[in-house]
C-alpha cells in the first residue's frame, strides 16, 4: 500500500536482510539510495528489479517535496548504504514531511551499527547516549566532549580508522581514562571488539590506523574497570596491603 517504508539493510552481512526488507524492496514502486551502486546489489540480492533514485544530503532539498507528493498514491522505500537510514544518514526531513502531509510511514526495523556495537561491547546498556560522529577539528570535537562529560550513560560514537586513534586521545581527555570498547567490523568476516580503557586503546591504535568500519563505545563516569582474572589475586593483596 501507498506510504513512506523505512527499510533497514545489512551492515556487512547480506544474510541480515529480513525477509520483511526483501519484501518491501521487491514491491517498492521506487526505492531511494545513498549510492545506486551500493543498493543495486542489495536488489539484486533480494530479487528486486524496482527503479532506484537518489536521495542523499546534496540532493535531498530539492527533491524531497516531489517524493512527499508521490507518497499519496506509491509506495516508497527509503534505504541508505547500510545499517539504518536516519541514523548518521539521511532521512529524518523527508520522515517528518510525509508525516505532516499526513502520509503513511512504516519502519521495517534491523541492523544498526550503533546497537550492534552496544551489545558487545561489555558495558552498561540500561543508559547510552548516540554521539554520531563527533566534528573532525579538534576544538569542536573537544567542546562537543566535555558538553556529555557528566552524562551518566554509556556513550557510543561512529569514527573512521584514519581518525580513530585522536579521537581516543580526545575522549580520554575530556572525559578521564574510562572503560571503553572499539568494535569493528561488526557482521563480516573480520569483525573484532577490542576492550581496554580510553588511554589504553589510543595507545594500541597510536601506530598504525585500523582498516574497516568502526564504532567506539565509552563506559559511563565512574564505571570501574574490569579486571582480568590473573590480575584478582594481585589486586586483593594490594587491597590487603593498604587496610593493613
Ligand atoms: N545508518 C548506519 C547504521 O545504522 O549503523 C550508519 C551510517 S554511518 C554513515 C556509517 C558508520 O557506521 C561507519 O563510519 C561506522 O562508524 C559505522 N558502521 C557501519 N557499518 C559498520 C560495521 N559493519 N562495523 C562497525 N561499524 C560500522
Amino acid at each position: 500500500s501507498p506510504g513512506l517504508y523505512i527499510v533497514a539493510t545489512p551492515i556487512g552481512n547480506l544474510s541480515d536482510l529480513s525477509p520483511r526488507a526483501a519484501q518491501i524492496l521487491r514491491e517498492a514502486d521506487l526505492v531511494l539510495v545513498e549510492d545506486s551502486r551500493v543498493t543495486a546489489r542489495l536488489l539484486r540480492e533480494a530479487g528486486s528489479t524496482r527503479p532506484m533514485a537518489p536521495y542523499h544530503d546534496h540532493n535531498a532539498d530539492r527533491v524531497r517535496p516531489g517524493i512527499v507528493a508521490r507518497l499519496a498514491a506509491e509506495a516508497v522505500a527509503l534505504v541508505s548504504d547500510a545499517g539504518t537510514p536516519l541514523v548518521s544518514d539521511p532521512g529524518f526531513k523527508l520522515v517528518r514531511d510525509a508525516r505532516d502531509a499526513g502520509h503513511a510511514v512504516t519502519t521495517i526495523p534491523g541492523p544498526c551499527a550503533a546497537i550492534a556495537a552496544l551489545t558487545l561491547a561489555g558495558l552498561p546498556t540500561d543508559r547510552f547516549l548516540f554521539l554520531g560522529f563527533l566534528p573532525p577539528k579538534a576544538k569542536a570535537r573537544l567542546d562537543a566532549i566535555a558538553e556529555v562529560a557528566a552524562v551518566r550513560a554509556t556513550l557510543i560514537l561512529y569514527e573512521s580508522g584514519p581518525r580513530l586513534h585522536a579521537t581516543l586521545t580526545a575522549l580520554a581527555e575530556g572525559l578521564g581514562d574510562r572503560p571503553a570498547a572499539v568494535a569493528r567490523e561488526i557482521s563480516k568476516t573480520f569483525e573484532e571488539c577490542v576492550d581496554g580503557t580510553l588511554t589504553s586503546l589510543a595507545a594500541r591504535y597510536a601506530e598504525a590506523p585500523p582498516k574497516g568500519e568502526i564504532v567506539v563505545v565509552v563506559g559511563p563516569p565512574g564505571d570501574a574497570p574490569r579486571i582480568a582474572a590473573e590480575q584478582v589475586d594481585e589486586a586483593l593483596a594490594a587491597a590487603l596491603q593498604r587496610l593493613s
